[in-house]
């Protein structure tokens, strides 16, 4: 099981590297002998092979970072779209400003992305990609219609590509998280005034084994996903939420 889970020699791009999940991506690639490129705002707190910092939200950044990636690693073997913003509230309740930042970070940025980096790993022989979506991308949950439209778009193009790329050697998959105990999460509960370490210990209660998820718990998949241990799965979805399925 060793030598399927090592990425020594291999290269990664890795965005959303600052936040909650990405940071634990980052390290475990790097602890697996992957050398990898950071991609976010803001990049300086990481340890990285390369820096890529930007905004996923302007097209051209999008469009070159696989290109940069490649060019900054000598190659490209595994992308990780795990950037997300999320918009709370219904439909009535969602400005263009919601829907422009939603579809825009969680579906056409890593739609770019990988558009740019299914050729380069093509031309190179295959690769692996991860997209994170959402349990909420599978069956919705209530008040965050758009989010939830985005991850479901996201699941969708997933399994699209998963099937149209894989005689290409490139295996794409999604990871479904429920509940992480992120930035993303806890900001959350702070802006409607709940104390973040209390509703997450209730949060926690509610899933079956006892606790929502930590970042490492994702970041474990993603690594399967990604290593040779999960060679023939290609266009899957894989949840990943304690036993707590969305209701
Ligand atoms: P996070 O907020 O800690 O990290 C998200 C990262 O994405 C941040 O570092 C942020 O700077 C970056 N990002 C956002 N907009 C960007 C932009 N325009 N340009 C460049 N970078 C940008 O959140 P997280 O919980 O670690 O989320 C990681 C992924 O997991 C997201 O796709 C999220 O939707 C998904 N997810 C999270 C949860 C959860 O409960 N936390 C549940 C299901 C899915």
């Amino acid at each position: 099981m060793d030598d399927v889970m090592n990425l020594k020699g291999k290269s990664a791009l890795v965005t959303g590297a600052a936040g909650g999940i990405g940071a634990s991506i980052v390290q475990r690639l790097r602890n697996a002998g992957a050398r990898v490129a950071v991609a976010d705002r803001a990049v300086d707190a990481i340890e990285a092979e390369a820096y890529l910092p930007g905004d996923l939200l302007v097209p051209e950044y999008a469009d070159q970072l696989p290109g940069a990636a490649a060019s900054a690693l000598g190659g490209l073997d595994i992308v990780i779209n795990n950037a997300g913003v999320i918009t709370r509230g219904s439909v009535t309740d969602t400005t263009d400003a919601d829907w422009s930042l939603s579809l825009g970070v969680n579906v056409e940025a890593p739609f770019r992305i990988c558009r740019a980096a299914i050729p380069i790993m093509a031309d190179a022989g295959g690769g692996a990609i991860v997209n994170t979506a959402s349990c909420w991308g599978l069956r919705p949950g209530p008040n965050h219609a758009v989010y939830c439209m985005t991850k479901a778009a996201i699941a969708s193009l997933t399994q699209c590509m998963g099937m149209d790329h894989a005689h290409q050697g490139i295996r794409i998959n999604a990871v479904c998280p429920n509940e992480v105990n992120t930035p993303m999460l806890r900001s959350g509960f702070e802006k409607r005034g709940f104390d973040p370490d209390t509703a997450v210990a209730e949060l926690g209660r509610t899933v079956p084994l006892g606790r929502i998820a930590e970042p490492d718990d994702i970041a474990d998949v993603i690594m399967f996903l990604v290593s040779d241990a999960s060679r023939y799965v290609c266009g899957t979805l894989v949840e990943v939420n304690g036993g707590k399925p969305v209701s």
